[in-house]
């Protein structure tokens, strides 16, 4: 049996090392756009119980990412020249890039074939035929866009802007919302440290204020100037960085939510982001695109004949074990849009508001106080 992945995410890595690991004989092959080593963005939060989906896999896996993982205790919100402190959390944090060198290692080891520098269209596909196509190519699939009549695809783009910046400060132990006015409107980023040097810095604006402040006429050196200055006081003094090691440009971007009515179409099947995604704020994006991967790959195992019944079972599934995940991402996208309107509020009901944003946590459970 031929399987072929398209794009060496988290979702296209493991599920390919899974097919490997079901059946040796089969010919499992990777294609990714970007060379070997590099990765979009910068840190990454995730939680034990994803951990243990990929243990499962192969302990090994998590014996190698264990030593690069930091571990945050507490969310900072620094709002109004106050900061506020809600402690008893244990997110865990790692380089993107870890994760998927590692991910790429185990499935190099198992005798998949990555093949790097490969930007694969919905044409390409006639001439590289295969018992599954696996299009993991992440939220801004090309290859579902050229076959969205197909899947039925609907794109719902998020009305804020954010970039996905790095930086050498670091934040410690904490997750950090930090909030800061200026003449065109409220900027605000998520950060956190996720390595030895290097601390994640999500910066978030709404898109009245990215026209006013005039970004669609700056480069990127003058965007960065111009957001170090805004959060300098948090910064203390390192620069931020942009991740351009990738073909696709990290700038601006509105978070993208695909909602595909099929999710398989012949012997192609979405999985991860280019099926589904969840909203960054809420850091669970990479568990969705891994549940996906084991989800497809049970299926496989236990169907006979790839057909329709095995895709649509695992579509079917999916989104009944990630809806209560989708109402989260999108209370928390929600709340993100709605910022200014909120940011009037008090500072401390406006953190609680913040932390209680995606439904999952109630007003008893959480602890908060000013610092
Ligand atoms: C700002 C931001 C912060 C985030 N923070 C977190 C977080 O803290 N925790 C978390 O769990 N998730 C987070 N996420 C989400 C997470 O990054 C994604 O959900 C996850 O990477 C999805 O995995 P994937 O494999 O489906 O897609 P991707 O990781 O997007 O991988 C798709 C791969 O396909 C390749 N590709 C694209 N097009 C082609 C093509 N035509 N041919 C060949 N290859 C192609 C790409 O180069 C890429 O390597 C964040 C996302 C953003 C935007």
């Amino acid at each position: 049996m031929k399987i072929q992945c398209i794009g060496a995410g988290p979702a296209g890595l493991v599920f390919s090392i899974l097919a490997k690991m079901q059946d040796h004989s089969r010919d499992v092959v990777v294609y990714e756009r970007n060379l070997s080593n590099v990765t979009t963005g910068w840190g990454l939060v995730l939680s034990e119980p994803m951990l243990q989906q990929l243990a499962n896999i192969d302990p090994s896996i998590v014996e190698q990412l264990r030593p690069h993982i930091s571990t945050l205790n507490h969310i900072d919100i620094h709002i109004k020249e106050k900061t506020f402190r809600s402690s008893g959390y244990q997110f865990l944090a790692i380089s993107r890039l870890e994760m998927i060198n590692t991910l790429r290692k185990k499935a190099l080891d198992l005798g998949i074939k990555i093949n790097y520098d490969s930007s694969l269209n919905a044409e390409d596909l006639i001439n590289f035929p295969a018992d599954l196509t696996v299009i993991s190519d992440g939220a801004n699939s090309k290859i579902r866009h050229q076959l969205k009549n197909e899947f039925d695809t609907d794109i719902d783009e998020g009305k804020n802007l954010y970039l996905w910046l790095g930086t050498s400060h670091l934040f410690n132990d904490t997750f950090n919302f930090i909030f800061e006015q200026t003449e065109t409107g409220w900027f605000w980023a998520h950060c956190y440290k996720f390595e030895n040097d290097h601390s994640t810095f999500v910066v978030e604006c709404t898109h009245e204020t990215w026209a006013k402040t005039g970004f669609a006429h700056m480069d990127e050196k003058q965007t960065i100037a111009f957001l170090e200055k805004v959060f300098h006081r948090h910064l203390c003094g390192h620069p931020l960085q942009i991740n351009d090691t990738c073909r696709e440009k990290a700038y601006w971007r509105r978070f993208v939510t695909p909602v595909s009515k099929h999710w398989s179409h012949d012997k192609k099947v979405l999985l991860g982001n280019a099926a589904h995604s969840a909203h960054f704020s809420i850091g669970s994006g990479t568990k969705l695109a891994i549940g996906d991967a084991i989800a497809l790959a049970e299926n496989l195992k236990s169907s006979n004949k790839l057909d329709s019944a095995c895709f649509t079972d695992y579509q079917h599934n999916r989104q009944n074990e990630s809806s209560n995940l989708h109402i989260a991402a999108q209370n928390s996208q929600s709340w993100f849009e709605n910022v200014e309107s909120l940011i009037e509020n008090d500072p401390l009901e406006f953190s609680i508001s913040l932390l209680l944003r995606s439904g999952r946590l109630s007003r008893d459970e959480l602890t908060i106080n000013l610092l």
